[in-house]
């Protein structure tokens, strides 16, 4: 699977059926009052299981890997949240899954993972040194790889999103908004929808402190950032790879960063008004929409993906104070 093709997308659907919930839409009438009167959708990934999407695609690769590969056990570099798909589907397919996460990765992640029985292996900080350490181990226990953003496969079933919300909304929508990290869920999201309705505004959000498919599609080639300090743990990657690059630069309609005290006023907004729990990283779409970059004017309708809900209860307390 080279190129991906909207026959990618229906085909994944169908294999992850079984692992998957079909999630809530809803509508969010108290947000409309504060962004102007437009209506607001949200749509709940974070009722998936274990807390977000990323169980989309990783089920969609690791049933696609064979049944001697997926024997060996796999591996996986995470910051979190693809590191508990990750161990619950392996669970599930009754493998072994070792996973390398940050030293930082919040605890309620880390616990998440070892609880589907996943050796986590805690090393350094950015995506790369995650990636170095889950090579190595690749190798020297001859594991199969679950990449969480470059595989076809994984960015396929990350697409299905984006199917679902356009059945549930009958095709009534203007714009769907994506929050952006590694840039998998923005490609196959937007990919899916240019293909099925490219009438539909897709737009994606990513922090300001790691902005790197703003200065990649400047650049018009994938370049590394500087890696800042964002409270978004999902959306902490500094390099765009070459395929979600090219995804994001060919299907994605408009792209926005968004600052750290949006990204707390939104988590508080989503709790309080939202009535939903939501990590800050699923929530850069809603600081968006507080920062006035997302227009939810009288007659518009708007989706966001609440991409997780894999809080830390002490993090979640300080920001509704
Ligand atoms: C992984 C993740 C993202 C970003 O997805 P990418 O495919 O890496 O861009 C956003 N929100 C949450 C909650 C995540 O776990």
């Amino acid at each position: 699977m080279t190129h991906l093709t909207i026959g990618d997308i229906f085909e994944a659907r169908k294999r992850i059926r079984e692992d998957v919930v079909e999630t809530p839409l809803i509508r969010a009438r108290k947000l409309e009052e504060l962004f102007g009167g437009g209506q607001v959708w949200l749509k709940l990934e974070s009722f998936q299981p274990t807390g977000s999407f990323k169980v989309r695609g990783v089920a969609n690769k690791m049933r696609s890997l064979t049944p001697e590969e997926r024997g060996r056990g796999v591996c996986a570099a995470s910051s979190g949240n693809h590191a508990q798909a990750v161990s619950y589907m392996a669970e599930k397919l009754g493998t072994s899954a070792t996973i390398v996460m940050p030293e930082n990765a919040p605890k309620s992640k880390v616990v998440g993972a070892q609880g589907y029985g996943a050796e986590v292996v805690l090393y350094g900080y950015t995506g790369e040194d995650r990636e170095e350490e889950c090579d190595r181990l690749m190798k020297s226990r001859n594991l199969s790889l679950v990449h969480s953003h470059t595989d076809p496969y994984v960015i396929a079933g990350h697409g299905t999103v984006a199917l679902e919300v356009y059945e549930q909304m009958k095709g009534d929508l203007d714009e769907l908004v994506i929050p952006c990290g590694a840039g998998s869920l923005t490609s196959g999201a937007a990919f899916a929808m240019k293909q099925i309705a490219p009438e539909i505004l897709t737009t994606g959000v990513e922090p300001e402190e790691v902005p790197r498919f703003t200065e990649s599609l400047k650049a018009g080639k994938p370049v590394t950032v500087v890696m800042g300090n964002t409270m978004a743990d999902g959306l902490r990657v500094s390099k765009a790879e070459d395929i979600n690059y090219d995804l994001i630069a060919e299907n994605l309609g408009r792209l926005w960063t968004v600052g750290e005290e949006s990204i707390a006023r939104a988590v508080k907004e989503m709790t309080l008004r939202g009535k939903a729990v939501v990590e800050p990283s699923g929530c850069v779409g809603i600081a968006a929409a507080l920062e006035g970059k997302i227009d939810v004017g009288p007659g518009r309708k708007v989706c966001f993906i609440l991409t997780g809900g894999n809080i830390d209860g002490d993090l979640l307390k300080e920001l509704l104070k």
